[in-house]
């Protein structure tokens, strides 16, 4: 693992943790985040002061704290959820907190890009760090996402525009951008006569025609694409040197099985050099998967049991994921820290939620808050307090805060909570 730390602060306002940002400040609060995109000032500047509340009313944090324990002791069947915009030194004490209480862990991966990062912690993906695409990669492929806008700084920074070792001609010439997408997005206007727009989940259909094309056979699809424009892409991606896809979430929603997407990379390297770094959105996702993986062996979906004999055995399975544990009304408290399950889940799941006592831990105000029994502000990791994030290359960053609010971090609202149970 590479550690990063310089004289700069990290931007947490998504997975590249951009490490060049120049904070200036006036008095007391932070006035300019120099070298963010929107999305990381935004990110750094918000620093509004929220109280914690009990059933919508303000309270003092330690009240909060004591009745989050409260509940998390008496409930016989505790989900905690969440945790990808927490450092790493939170996540591993939200695992000792699961195993404390017999409780479920299960994070945003879940229902996203869970099975292809399982698949880089087993090696069974080749992947690569975003200093070696920056210095090496000739080919991009943005397959099913739109760093533009997800990722604002991934092409400036590392992808297509720098120059790197290898690559000291330039973006037009030296690198080669191509975009697999259902609809034109701002990073596919980029690729120009290299965008392929496909229907709705027929990202595993093109994958199984490029294998064939790949092999000097005439690639089918049964969708409208003509096959001189396969055999293109074919053939850009054969000759590349060093080539790197970035798996979006259209990828992952297009329900391509991660085989397909292992076959095809396997089938793809036999004549080339491909690697893939998925587009994890959440700053520290990937680090919520290493840790849950070191504990456990698993990224997530993990339901920890004392048993007969007092020790924890460790359950995994569909049946543990959030979606289905709140859609089969499985927890009977919810423990979310750091995410808002009312805007990244479906609303008919994301309801569910009001039918259990609910407790959040989140420096925002978010609109799962509203149907919480308890809230409890945190400070906002990376900007008023420090620790470590994997960045989406599995590189591991610092993050050293900017600020000092007084605010307690999530870390030790954890340990304060386990405390008292
Ligand atoms: Fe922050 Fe991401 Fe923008 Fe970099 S690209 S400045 S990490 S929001």
């Amino acid at each position: 693992m590479i550690f990063l730390r310089n004289k700069y602060s990290v931007c947490p306002g998504c997975s590249l943790l951009c490490d060049d940002i120049e904070i200036e400040m006036k008095g007391t609060e932070i006035d300019k985040a120099n070298n963010a995109c929107i999305k990381g000032v935004s990110r750094i500047k918000d620093t509004k002061k929220l109280e914690s509340k009990i059933d919508g009313n303000e309270v003092n944090q330690d009240e909060a704290i004591f009745k989050a324990a409260e509940l998390l002791q008496n409930a016989n069947n505790p989900l905690i959820f969440g945790l990808d915009n927490s450092t790493t030194e939170a996540q591993l004490e939200a695992i000792k907190l699961a195993k404390l209480i017999s409780a479920t862990i299960d994070d945003n991966s879940s229902f996203c890009q869970g099975p292809i990062v399982n698949a880089i912690l087993k090696n069974e993906l080749k992947t690569c760090t975003l200093d070696d695409v920056r210095d090496y990669a000739d080919v991009l492929v943005f397959w099913g996402a739109d760093p533009s806008n997800s990722h604002p700084r991934l092409n400036s920074k590392y992808a297509y525009y720098p120059r790197g070792k290898e690559r000291q001609r330039g973006w037009d010439e030296d690198r080669t951008a191509i975009a697999i997408d259902v609809r034109e997005s701002s990073s596919s206007v980029l690729c120009k006569d290299n965008f392929y727009q496909i229907p709705p989940r027929s990202d595993g259909e093109l994958m199984t025609a490029l294998s064939s094309a790949f092999s000097g056979k005439m690639p089918k699809v049964s969708f409208d694409i003509e096959t001189q424009r396969i055999l293109k892409l074919s053939n850009i991606l054969k000759k590349a040197k060093y080539g790197v896809i970035f798996a979006g979430l259209g990828l992952t929603y297009s329900q391509t099985g991660i085989e397909t997407i292992k076959n095809f990379l396997t089938e793809l390297n036999t004549y080339s050099n491909f690697h893939l770094i998925p587009m994890v959105g959440h700053y520290n996702m990937r680090g919520f998967n290493q840790a849950l993986y070191n504990e456990t062996g698993y990224v997530n979906r993990v339901k920890f049991v004392k048993n007969e004999s007092g020790n924890l055995d460790i359950k995994h399975g569909l049946q543990y994921s959030v979606l289905e544990q709140l859609n089969n009304k499985e927890p009977d408290t919810v423990l979310i820290i750091g995410t808002d399950p009312f805007t990244s889940m479906p609303h008919s799941v994301a309801k569910k939620l009001k039918e259990v006592p609910t407790i959040i831990i989140d420096p925002c105000e978010t609109l799962t808050e509203k149907i919480a029994d308890v809230v409890i502000r945190s400070a906002k990791s990376g900007i008023e307090c420090g620790g470590n994030a994997i960045r989406i290359d599995g590189t591991c960053v610092e993050l050293v805060p900017i600020i000092n609010s007084g605010c307690l971090c999530d870390e030790h609202i954890i340990c304060k909570i386990m405390e008292e149970i």
